[in-house]
């Protein structure tokens, strides 16, 4: 009997690097991985022409909307972004509206999702009001928690550490990451207040209101209650150097902590963001030069765990709000990382290895996402397949999300994403998305 499909003429990256190879796919699954000759007959063929296969992209910071945001960005919408930015899976956040904060606010999602998407989802849960509903929102599917530390999203107080580790000590007996927004809430407050009363509304002033004390702060608060609780905490988007130095101190002591840097913060500073304006405006904002360094320090010597977009979509009219208080802070990200990583590849910044380690093993690893995340026979077979070699203009017109707002429109890339493959099938193809919606599935 042929397996459905094979993939040959290709550089397939496994655990002993990359190797010249084909891939031999069945229904969804990886059947082998081997040299043309050995490679079982096949109802399809596709050559992929030299590029580089890897283990499908797994952005674990997206904000997909839909719902009532359904303006801002719907389950299509955001997932057709995903597979035409390479990406096969991604890890939705509970900031929606409904907040996803209950075991019937996470299955209506999920059951909206599900006929909508063309890339696999997976949904984090913000805390209920009552802890002893979190095994509940595990078992219907959460693959972790989101706590937001500047404003209360969800059902529990931000700021109140007794409230904070019970929930904490609640996740742990599941199992399942605690990701955190980590900027204090009352620094923040009492800074902004400050500076509307002196009738501050520029770009500045919001800088200052969300500090580098703010985000340093935050982690140093959340860690230890983290360390008390002995869960796993994931430290989003460290934007900062001491933000980072926080995180490296608490690694050392060995507390269960990983970390993310979105490609934003490494690629841009807030001299781009007076360039830009509102379009690169995000939280935690753009930071200084040396807080660049000192993320792309830490990402060499390994201490940076994953990196993901933080896909956060706004309609035109909320970026371009009057005052600075009132625009609505994210970029759209989806269609943009992974061209940008692989043009610091083609640069020499960062390795394919690095690239695998920090968005296919290690979101799969702490989110504990099964058969994904490696390319190995038995694997679901979640394939981005990359040219190295093609250059891009990025044209944020051009995108697939509803957000046709960028602080990259206009870069130069070079590498791109050329055909995405989701549970075995061909999803994006230069450029075109191929399969319906549906054609993802939700990951419990
Ligand atoms: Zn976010």
């Amino acid at each position: 009997m042929p397996v459905d499909t094979v993939l040959h003429n290709a550089k397939v990256y496994t655990s002993r690097g990359l190797i010249e190879a084909g891939i031999a796919i069945d229904r969804d699954r990886i059947v082998k991985i081997a040299k043309k000759a050995n490679l079982p007959k096949a109802s399809h063929q596709i050559d992929l022409k030299g590029n580089i296969a890897l283990p499908g992209i797994i952005d674990s910071h997206v904000h997909l909307r839909d719902q009532k945001l359904a303006y801002k960005e719907d389950f299509t919408s955001g997932t057709s972004a995903a597979a035409a930015g390479g990406i096969t899976t991604v890890i939705d956040m509970p900031n929606n509206q409904p907040t996803t904060m209950s075991v019937e606010s996470l299955k209506e999602r999920m059951l909206l999702a599900e006929p909508k998407i063309l890339v696999n989802v997976a949904f984090n849960s913000a805390f209920p009001k009552h802890t002893d509903e979190i095994p509940e929102i595990v078992k219907a599917g959460a693959v972790g928690f989101k706590l937001y530390l500047p404003q209360q999203i969800g059902g529990i107080n931000p700021d109140d550490d007794q409230t904070v580790l019970e929930a904490f000590k609640a996740v742990r007996q599941t199992k399942v990451p605690i990701a955190v927004h980590a900027e204090d809430k009352t620094t923040i407050e009492q800074k902004q207040k400050n500076l509307m009363r002196q009738r501050r509304d520029d770009l500045e002033a919001f800088l200052e209101a969300h500090s580098l004390e703010a985000e340093e702060k935050a982690i140093r608060r959340v860690t230890q209650l983290s360390r008390k609780s002995g869960g796993h905490l994931h430290i989003c988007h460290v934007s900062s150097k001491h933000g980072m130095i926080t995180v490296l101190k608490a690694k050392k002591l060995g507390f269960d902590v990983t970390c993310e840097v979105t490609p934003h913060h490494l690629l841009l500073t807030s001299k781009n963001l007076k360039k830009y304006g509102n379009a690169a405006l995000e939280v935690p904002p753009l930071r200084k030069p040396r807080d660049v360094a000192y993320l792309w320090r830490s990402l060499q010597k390994g201490s940076v765990d994953t990196i993901a977009s933080d896909h956060a979509p706004h309609s035109l009219e909320e970026k371009n709000a009057e005052s600075i208080w009132n625009v609505k802070p994210g970029i759209a990200g989806l269609e943009t990382m992974l061209p940008l990583l692989l043009t610091q590849i083609n640069k020499g910044r960062l390795t394919i290895k690095q690239l695998v380690q920090l968005t296919c093993e290690n979101p799969a690893r702490i989110y504990r996402i099964e058969d994904r995340g490696s390319l190995k026979k038995g694997s679901i077979a979640d394939i981005t397949v990359i040219d190295l070699r093609k250059e891009h203009r990025i044209d944020a017109s051009d995108f697939h999300s509803k957000a046709k707002l960028s602080p990259f429109n206009g870069w130069k890339t070079k590498g791109m994403p050329v055909k995405t493959f989701v549970n075995g099938q061909l999803t994006m193809d230069d450029g075109a998305i191929v399969s319906k919606p549906g054609a993802g599935r939700i990951i419990r």
